[in-house]
């Protein structure tokens, strides 16, 4: 079993895992499919990909895929010898190692080369990214005078078409790769050895499964570990997990007594081996008395694309395109439910601003489930609108965070796992009332659906069940909001 060469992605993730390399070549089988949440990343790459070329504009496009690499190292060496000066998905082969570089501009004698990242920010991962591809094009026999790294800046704000240079930065990480580079050799030496094995490696699992990428392989690495574990014990050393779980310590009851922990972590253990919720009255009726009816439960859905969608919106900006209201007026009373849903086909943040200010009233307390999220929100929508900004920001001091108490373990239950998160919140105090089933179960369902109807390719009908689905979701958070208050106010 020997490998004959890697490419630049399994470069970078034998330097996350060596073992994460080995199955990628040998157990494939083992990685899960691409999840949606996977696929919106890739696509936003592609799209942010495709806007950095007309950065770069007139080059040429070595269109070969995966599947035809000898046609792309064959294409990228003749439009070389043609003379092109700037060339995207570059693709070079050199000791075993395959690139296919974003962007290369030649400059003079030498070459420039441009990796695009639809992060904000330099990594430190990002780093060995770059050096492999400048050691490969070096060793294919090309002089590399410079190596960019492109990313989106954060300050850009739309205002009519995109310009790419307004909207990228360029780092120049030349000198900054250096210590990336030196260690290309070493790391490709274990590399190659770890994979001219028959076995897999030995890797004890730990930070290196979900930092800097989550590993495809966790299901396989982790089969053994119970979903909930010590594992989710907060500010508890890796080490010590590591340690508890080879003394076949996995649970949470069975954490030893004197081991120290953080003060969440102790309420996790203590509701574990107890199974008895800690129940705070006093906490709570102090957080029910912040409350003035009317009571306006509001949750948003958003959706954030990299490259913005509308003046006056950054990348990345959270953009509201649904909004759902559970308002009662006074205890006791019936709830009432009103909820807004863009069409897809116009900029939502009027029609959003004005359901808000229409149908929440200059008394009584705005509520969301974690409310940081949705003020956020509406600070976005007040940062557009000069005319509505002062009401909208009153709006933003009134809400008040219903997830304060769960948060701070005023209510805390064995079933909530550690987790205050009104996914596992609901299930545990209203049993009846679950996302279950639902063909838009959570945030990230409905930014792809609310997507999908983005793109217009849908049919009417399928247009029609996607926002039926839309608003039976964001319908369902309010009402579970309603629910988990009167199971508050049922405590106290
Ligand atoms: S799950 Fe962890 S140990 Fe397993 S291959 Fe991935 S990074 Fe390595």
């Amino acid at each position: 079993m020997i490998k004959k060469r890697i490419s630049k992605s399994q470069y970078t993730r034998g330097l996350q895992c060596v073992k994460s390399l080995w199955l990628y070549n040998y157990r494939k089988d083992l990685m899960p499919e691409v999840s949606p949440g996977q696929q919106a990343i890739f696509d936003t790459g592609h799209e942010v990909g495709d806007l950095a070329r007309k950065y770069y504009k007139g080059g040429r496009l070595i269109a070969q895929d995966h599947n035809e690499i000898a046609g792309a190292l064959a294409e990228t060496q003749r439009l070389i010898a043609d003379g092109v000066e700037i060339l995207y998905e570059a693709t070079f082969q050199a000791k075993d190692i395959l690139v296919r570089c974003d962007i290369i501009k030649k400059v003079g004698k030498a070459w420039h080369l441009i990796e695009v990242k639809s992060s904000t920010a330099v990594k430190e991962e990002h780093l060995p990214d770059i050096a492999i591809q400048k050691y490969v094009m070096e060793a294919a026999g090309l002089k590399v005078s410079k190596a960019f790294l492109m990313t989106i800046d954060n300050t850009f704000v739309k205002k009519g078409p995109i310009d790419p240079h307004k909207f990228f930065k360029l780092d120049d990480l030349t000198e900054v790769i250096e210590d990336a580079e030196a260690a290309i050799t070493c790391n490709l030496k274990t590399f190659f050895a770890a994979l001219s094995k028959n076995a897999e490696p030995k890797v004890e699992i730990g930070g290196c499964c979900s930092s800097p990428y989550s590993c495809d392989f966790t299901g396989y690495c982790w089969k053994d570990i119970p979903a909930y574990s010590v594992y989710n014990l907060p500010y508890l050393k890796e080490e010590i997990k590591h340690q508890l779980r080879k003394r076949g310590i996995l649970k949470l009851k069975d954490v030893p007594a004197d081991l120290a922990l953080s003060s969440k972590a102790e309420d996790m253990v203590w509701v574990a081996k107890n199974r008895k919720p800690i129940i705070k009255k006093e906490e709570i009726k102090d957080f029910l008395n912040t409350l003035e009816y009317p009571l306006y439960h509001v949750d948003f859905e958003t959706i954030n694309p990299a490259i913005p969608l509308y003046d006056g919106l950054r990348p990345y900006q959270q953009m509201p395109f649904q909004v759902s209201m559970h308002v009662q007026a006074a205890p006791g009373r019936a709830v009432k439910h009103f909820e807004y849903l863009a069409d897809a086909t116009k900029d939502p943040r009027t029609d959003i601003i004005n359901f808000l200010l229409e149908n929440i009233g200059p008394k009584g307390t705005p509520l969301a489930y974690n409310a940081s999220f949705e003020k956020m929100v509406i600070k976005g929508l007040a940062d557009f609108s000069a005319k509505n900004r002062k009401d909208l920001e009153k709006l933003v001091a009134r809400f008040i965070d219903l997830a304060a108490p769960f948060r701070a373990r005023a209510v805390f239950l064995p079933e909530f796992e550690g987790s205050y998160s009104i996914k596992a919140v609901l299930p545990a105090l209203i049993p009846d009332m679950s996302y279950d089933g639902m063909p838009v179960a959570n945030g990230e369902d409905a930014q792809n659906a609310y997507k999908a109807l983005l793109s217009g390719t849908l049919t009417p009908a399928e247009t029609e069940a996607l926002r039926k689905d839309l608003i039976a979701y964001c319908r369902q958070d309010t009402l579970a909001m309603v629910k988990v208050l009167g199971h508050l106010n049922n405590l106290a």
